[in-house]
């Protein structure tokens, strides 16, 4: 066989040109480098390690989490006369015995291998006398303790890779957010110059994202010409896509319900019929989504808080995969925020963890907040990088800021002069010195704050407060009636009293007009 990749892609695989970075990263392993390698799912990523295991001497070692993948891969690899093989717990003693006696005759292009067994200490002795040319490390993101995925064996890979100094090794993922990537480099000795980082933009999804404010009406809005298309609608709660669904059929459409707590005959009905039909809404939990493979999905909306930007990214991913113009809308409101604050604060996990949960929340509530192009927070959350695109709300129609320091005060001031335990509708209507017997009643037309807010008006002191919250200067009670209270940074900030630009919450206008369509 040539050692040439592009032959080898034509003649093996059948493809006539690599896609994006894929050239670039084989040419880099074939030189002996390492590679880190971040790619969205369906990037191409197998392509990556194969086709250097092919080109290189030696046999290609490939370190899998799951049998059932590793069984498609050597099926369609050998379908494409590659001798590959699966080294797992079926094989029976003599087929066992017959494979390493392959491995070592050089009979084996390319070995796949969960680590529990390739970390056996007489399956590490016997690779030694087998000649590598790569170990490629499939879903790394699997070592990262912090992650989703983290299971332990990838963890002692480092023993696999200390047995193969000289060895270029890869390591191949499609979710890493930048502290997950650190770990994943700084395990496995794989430098930052030799991280590879491409593909996430999805060019032809519009991104939009908006303050919650009435969501029904917002959705509605939303939907008003999108009579004949197929989409998706995710909620945080069971109750909320029954809800919904029930409310989007009486306007008419055919909006199915999706979720965990349905039998599994409806539900899987309901997706058959998503599926194939053809102006069919599903309005579901996170649950839903795995496996979908629907091409026309023309729009994904969140009306809650989706759960990281890794969320948000695959969940507005299955919008557009044919290419065609999509749109999706966020909704995001102050409860959401302290809600998913909550999660955190409350959850028993070990505080470094509570750690990284407030970092992904930072993040999302960054890319919710951002002035500038969405695209571009984003892609920079994966390492990857765009021009400002042109297709966002925010490159379409730049947020405006102001100077919200003494807003903050104001604010903070009212809800500690209230005494910590209103919510947001009453501490706003005392910052406005609303006329209200309530007010009266608690003597808070009395105090210094009454009325100290009329430069603003309720609904711009809905968008400071929330920008408060998520920036964890107020904290909201939410077993209660939402009675707000200043944290400690809240605390911080009135004593010294930093500088602080907030965003101007857009006007209301129809979500129709923030996303035209060509
Ligand atoms: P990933 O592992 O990144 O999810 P895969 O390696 O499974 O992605 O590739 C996704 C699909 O794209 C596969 O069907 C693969 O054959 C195809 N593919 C990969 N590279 C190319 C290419 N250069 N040209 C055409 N198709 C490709
Ligand atoms: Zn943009």
């Amino acid at each position: 066989m040539t050692a040439d990749p592009l032959h080898i892609l034509k003649t093996v695989y059948g493809y006539d040109a690599f896609r994006g970075r894929q050239a670039d990263i084989i040419r880099h392993v074939m030189a002996g480098n390492n590679a880190f390698v971040l790619m969205p799912t369906g990037g191409g990523k197998s392509l990556c390690y194969q086709i250097p295991a092919l080109a290189r001497n030696g046999m290609g070692l490939i370190v899998s989490p799951l049998i059932a993948l590793m069984v498609d891969q050597v099926a369609a690899l050998r379908q494409a006369g590659v001798r590959a093989e699966a080294l797992n717990s079926d094989l029976s003693p003599e087929e066992r015995r017959a494979l390493w006696r392959d491995m070592r005759a050089g009979k084996v292009d390319i070995l796949y291998a969960a680590p529990e067994t390739l970390l056996k200490p007489d399956v590490l002795d016997a690779l030694q006398s087998i000649d590598l040319s790569l170990i490629a490390i499939d879903e790394a993101h699997c070592l990262s303790q912090w992650g989703h995925d983290f299971r332990p064996p990838y963890r002692q890979l480092d023993t696999l890779i200390e047995r193969f100094p000289d060895t270029p090794r890869m390591a191949l993922t499609a979710t890493a957010d930048e502290p997950t990537r650190a770990e994943i480099l700084g395990h496995l000795g794989i430098e930052e110059h030799d991280a590879f980082i491409a593909g996430f933009d999805r060019p032809n999804i519009r991104y939009a994202i908006m303050e919650k404010d009435n969501p029904r009406a917002q959705l509605k809005r939303f939907l008003k010409d999108r009579d004949g298309e197929s989409g998706i609608v995710y909620c945080l709660s069971k109750r909320k896509v029954d809800e919904t669904a029930a409310w989007l059929r009486e306007e008419g459409r055919d909006a199915l319900p999706y979720h965990a707590g349905m039998d599994k005959a409806a539900r899987e009905e309901n997706q058959t019929r998503f599926q194939h039909g053809e102006a069919v809404i599903i309005v579901a939990t996170v649950a839903f989504g795995m496996g979908i493979d629907k091409p026309d999905v023309r729009f994904v909306v969140h009306v809650d808080l989706p759960g990281s930007i890794e969320a948000y990214y695959q969940e507005t991913g299955r919008a557009g995969r044919d290419g065609l113009p999509s749109d999706v809308l966020m909704l995001y409101g102050y409860e959401d925020i302290a809600l998913r604050n909550r999660f955190i604060e409350e959850s028993d996990a070990a505080d470094q963890r509570k750690y990284m949960e407030r970092q992904k929340l930072d993040a999302l509530l960054g890319l919710a907040e951002t002035a500038s192009c969405r695209r571009q927070v984003l892609l920079s959350y994966f390492g990857d990088r765009c021009e400002p695109c042109g297709n966002c709300d925010t490159c379409a129609e730049p947020p405006d800021l102001f100077d919200g320091a003494i807003a903050a005060q104001k604010l903070l001031s009212c809800i500690y002069r209230t005494g910590e335990r209103f919510g947001q509708a009453y501490v706003i209507r005392v910052l406005l010195g609303v006329e209200d017997e309530r007010i009266s009643r608690f003597g808070h037309d009395r105090i210094t704050t009454y009325g100290i807010g009329k430069e603003h008006d309720n609904r711009m002191w809905r968008a400071i407060l929330r920008q408060l919250v998520a920036l964890r200067m107020i904290e909201v009670d939410l077993s209660g009636h939402g009675g707000l209270s200043i944290s400690e940074d809240g605390r911080r900030f009135l004593r010294e009293k930093p500088a602080l630009m907030l965003r101007i919450p857009s006007a209301p206008r129809s979500a129709r007009q923030q996303t035209p369509r060509n």
